[in-house]
């Protein structure tokens, strides 16, 4: 499973080995803020990150970079975890918290204020912004820059102590207001947040910046190579600054990757929140949603997501990939390990007069394939159900267009005999309600005769011993390629139809699988077995993807 796709970022590893700029194992982080589900975007992430560890031999930390309470949630921490662990990958060591590393992280506040590089400012969020000026535009100083290291100790001390209020001031780097990076413009170190945290519970009223917080939580944890996406790219001078001017224990460096991006989705956790919010779907882990737990409900594999994320490229500009790409991955994972079975979602009854009164047990091959998934028992009865598509009283469609049950006409049924369509029974405004046929004796696994070849293989079940299952249909949430582009509202594109529950009969064996299970159905797609509404007394399936094929239905 090794990657070979494009990654600018290992060739840097390897220099840095050869080198000896690091002497030591690579460590790498993924390090999420517990502010939401993780989604496929994050999924890249993790693979890129436990990845390159892995290749090099090193390690790789889970880190919640927890800095800001009011957004953060247990919950999220432990889906987080769960998510991570079921695409594969182990974290080494515990789970880290940057919220464990915030007295150092205050030390080092203290160390800067003493080496005059920082001060506290009292200049309203407001006045901070005009203050700061714009890329093309210098800043001016704060009125507040040139308190006296001893004025500074004891403010942030009070600050600490919650003397203030809220917005009251904050404490800020003293780097320069003129420097066309606007992130090395006296940035934020503290902000005032009279808020309990998920870790610290009230031990705080100050919180870190990310950028306080981040390079800095690298160093403490060892972490080589600090890899983050573009958007970090004008911040990496400030991570540096820190890592610079102060007594880390180690110096991590920071590389940005392009974030990856789905086309008729969104991979943004404001969005995706909204959207359960406001129960646009049914929670962060609706099959809907991109979600690692949405995505893993509706059936898509971990080795499917695995081998889609180490096929992107790792790149130096953001880029959208085709949602196809993906689903390529999961039918081509689903195609090789999903048992077969047999679901019909559009019941049309076929009496076959000649079949024995008592259940007849047949011996299905659980894949085509695969041997090693072994066998079932599959009951064949007089009366079974076809799928009402599969059937037709149109005797001119050519044998090439219609391979299914024509009237007069021979058709196998999946696993079992060859049979013809005799006769009809309709009802009163002339739907066909049922189809009255014969079997061709001894032509389980057997070729019938030649002037009595059959048009097709259908799939069927029987209609005295199958199971009513409901099955959940999902389609794409959204009907647009760049959800929102046309109107600026994403929610606009949001498709109406992307989830229908039908009752559909399936053979009885496949009810008692445990939840998780998936399945083709054959000639409908692929299925799965759901993770928490699934039972052998409430059968319930996830649509995961259809079949790639389905020409010829
Ligand atoms: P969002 O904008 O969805 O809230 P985020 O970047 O704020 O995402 P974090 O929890 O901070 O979410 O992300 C953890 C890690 O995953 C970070 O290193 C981040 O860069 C990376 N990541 C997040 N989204 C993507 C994406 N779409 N593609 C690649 N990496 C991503
Ligand atoms: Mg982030
Ligand atoms: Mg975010």
């Amino acid at each position: 499973e090794s990657a070979v796709n494009h990654n600018f970022i290992r060739p840097i590893i390897q220099e840095d080995i050869d080198s000896g700029r690091i002497a030591g194992k690579v460590v790498t982080r993924f390090p999420p803020e517990p502010n939401g589900y993780l989604h496929i975007g994050h999924a890249k992430s993790i693979c890129l990150n436990f990845g390159l560890a892995k290749e090099f031999g090193g390690d790789c930390h889970l880190r919640f970079d927890d800095t800001n309470p009011a957004k953060e949630e247990q919950e999220y921490i432990e889906a987080i975890m769960e998510d991570v662990q079921w695409l594969g990958f182990q974290w080494a060591g515990d789970v880290r918290y940057a919220s464990s590393y915030f007295e150092q992280f205050y030390d080092w506040a203290i160390h800067l204020i003493k080496q005059g590089k920082a001060y506290v400012c009292d200049l309203t969020a407001e006045q901070a912004s005009e203050y700061r000026g714009w890329a093309t535009k210098p800043g001016k100083e704060s009125p507040f820059r040139d308190r006296s290291i001893e004025e500074n100790l004891t403010l942030l001390e009070k600050m600490k102590q919650g003397d203030f209020a809220e917005g009251f001031c904050v404490l800020r780097a003293k780097i320069d207001m003129a420097s066309p990076n606007m992130n090395l413009r006296d940035p934020i170190l503290y902000r005032i947040r009279k808020q309990s945290h998920h870790q610290t519970g009230d031990k705080w009223c100050i919180y870190p910046s990310y950028d306080f917080a981040h390079g800095q939580g690298d160093a403490i944890e060892g972490v080589t190579h600090s890899i983050c996406t573009l958007e970090f790219q004008d911040h990496r001078p400030l991570y540096e600054w820190f890592i610079e001017n102060l007594p880390v224990p180690s110096q991590p460096k920071q590389y940005e990757f392009g974030r990856l991006n789905i086309n008729y989705t969104v991979t943004s956790k404001r969005n995706l929140k909204q959207l359960v919010d406001e129960q646009i779907v049914a929670g962060w882990n609706d099959p809907r949603m991109p979600t690692i737990s949405g995505m893993r409900r509706r059936g898509y594999t971990a080795a499917a997501l695995r081998a889609f994320c180490d096929g992107l490229a790792v790149a130096k500009t953001d880029g959208i990939v085709d949602i196809a790409q993906l689903e390529f991955e999961i039918r081509k994972d689903l195609n090789e390990n999903a048992a077969r079975a047999m679901c019909v979602l559009n019941p049309l009854k076929v009496t076959i007069t000649n079949a024995a009164e008592s259940v007849e047990w047949l011996e299905v091959a659980n894949h085509p394939q695969q041997e090693a998934m072994g066998q079932r028992a599959l009951p064949f009865t007089k009366e079974i159900f076809i799928d009402a598509s599969d059937f037709t009283e149109d005797t001119s469609l050519s044998r090439k267009k219609f391979k299914r049950l024509v009237i007069g006409d021979y058709v196998r049924l999946r696993g079992a005999y060859v049979i013809k369509a005799d006769d009809v029974i309709k009802d009163g405004n002339g739907e066909i309600i049922e189809v009255v046929a014969s079997l061709v004796p001894d032509t389980v696994g057997q070729n019938p005769p030649a002037e009595m070849k059959p048009r097709g293989v259908i799939h069927w079940v029987s209609a005295t011993e199958g199971k009513e299952v409901e099955l959940r249909l999902y389609d794409r949430l959204f009907l647009a390629e760049a959800p929102g582009k046309a109107t600026g509202n994403y929610l606009d594109d949001v498709n109406p139809d992307s989830l229908k529950v039908i009752k559909a009969i399936a053979e009885p064996a496949i009810v008692n699988c445990e939840p998780e299970t998936v399945f083709q159905f054959e000639r409908e797609g692929y299925f799965i077995s759901d993770r928490y509404d699934h039972s052998a007394d409430k059968p319930v399936f996830n649509l995961t993807i259809d079949l790639k094929d389905t020409s010829d239905k």
